[in-house]
């Protein structure tokens, strides 16, 4: 069932914890709800399940106002971090814990526990208390246990936080699994951004309570819509400068903005695999020492500082870094390929005049 959230707000004495947040989850849909420690993220999710009563706006399930409804009455299943298992109880018994509230019957109970572990693996570990578990095993019952009543709606508060990294993975893995099979529309909570593109298909950024951006994982890693969600999803370059001529220039870095007035100040930002690098001080415009490089696994990170003294990173797969010979401390000639300019928090971009001038483009070595 999809979930509609149209102006949510939460008041907690002076603090202000989520304002003005509106968003949609579809039917069948795995969002991503990502933002940093303190940014409303467990707000918005109980505000959802009804733990919380919100200080205004509305949430509607399947289209039908929510904000007076019980939790029971809505019909939600959660994960949530803190909300451990309950460790008197058996593996079978914490599952069949909310079937027992709602009175199913004992065949039918037995009839959905069995069902819910052979989904989550869990097949012969129902005689279990949760110490004798792993922590990933630990996680799957949690989630088998918000399954059981068979919700219209599941939320998941950072689930995998408290496992190690490489179960981490597993879990991730899994859950995109589990979500393939039984397309029960959810609403994940990280504060984890690559957790947060590789696990959902469309994510919504929360910054300080409200909402920054709403796309999939590509559109708000390539095309960040504000500073916030840039400098928090990934890597960028950020530099600062103001428009002279219809150009940005930060030294020997030149910006074309057309549109923008003259005199406002820009910031660009740009992804280090849009920094190129070269040995040769020939193959690029602009010149730069290179101060370090960073061993990835996967790739290479090249910080390198222009001649006005800005450090840039520039990132380059392994067969690339190959093809160069680079040493700490040597002269290249670096160019920036791609940016994008972003406002400044809480602002917007500077008007354009018409006709209006994408923010974003190639630049030409
Ligand atoms: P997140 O889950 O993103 O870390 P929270 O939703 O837990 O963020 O918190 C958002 C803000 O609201 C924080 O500043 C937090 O201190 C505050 N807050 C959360 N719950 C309460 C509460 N019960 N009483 C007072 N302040 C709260
Ligand atoms: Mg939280």
């Amino acid at each position: 069932m999809k979930i509609e959230v149209r102006g949510l707000a939460k008041q907690y004495g002076q603090v202000l914890a989520v304002s003005g947040v509106s968003f949609d989850v579809k039917e069948g849909e795995l969002l991503g709800l990502l933002g940093p420690s303190g940014s409303g993220k467990t707000t918005v999710l109980r505000l959802i399940a009804g733990l919380e009563t919100p200080s205004g706006g509305d949430i509607f399930i399947d289209g039908k106002r929510v904000n007076d409804l019980s939790v029971q009455e809505r019909n939600i299943g959660f994960v949530f971090q803190h909300y451990a298992l309950f460790k008197h109880m058996t593996v079978f018994d914490n599952i069949a814990f909310g079937l027992k509230i709602k009175k199913w019957g004992t065949k039918d109970i037995e009839e959905r526990v069995t069902d819910l572990l052979r989904l989550m693996s869990l097949e012969g570990l129902h005689a279990r208390y949760p110490h004798q578990l792993s922590g990933g095993q630990r996680q799957r019952v949690a989630i088998a246990r918000a399954l059981a009543p068979k919700p219209s709606v599941l939320l998941l508060d950072e689930p995998f936080g408290a496992v190690d990294a490489k179960v981490r993975q597993e879990l991730r893995e899994w859950l995109i699994r589990l979500h393939d099979n039984l397309n029960v529309t959810s609403l994940f909570v990280t504060h984890d951004q690559e957790e947060a593109m590789e696990v959902s298909g469309r994510i919504i950024v929360f910054s300080k309570g409200k909402l920054e951006q709403a796309g999939t994982p590509a559109e708000v890693y390539e095309e960040p819509a504000t500073e916030f969600v840039a400098r928090f999803i990934g890597a960028m370059n950020i530099v600062e400068g103001e428009v002279r001529k219809g150009t940005v220039g930060i030294g020997s870095l030149q910006f074309p903005a057309p549109g923008f007035p003259e005199g406002s100040r820009l910031q660009v930002g740009f992804r280090p695999y849009y920094v190129k690098v070269s040995e040769d001080p020939r193959r690029y415009r602009q010149s730069a020492r290179l101060r370090h490089i960073y061993f990835l696994g996967v790739a290479y990170r090249l910080e390198i500082e222009t001649e006005e003294g800005i450090l840039l990173r520039s990132r380059m797969n392994k067969e690339e870094f190959r093809q160069y010979r680079f040493e700490v401390g040597q002269q290249v000639s670096y160019a920036v390929t791609q940016f994008r300019f972003l406002p400044q928090e809480g602002k917007q971009l500077p008007p354009t005049g018409p006709p209006h001038e994408p923010a974003a483009g190639p630049l030409t070595p």
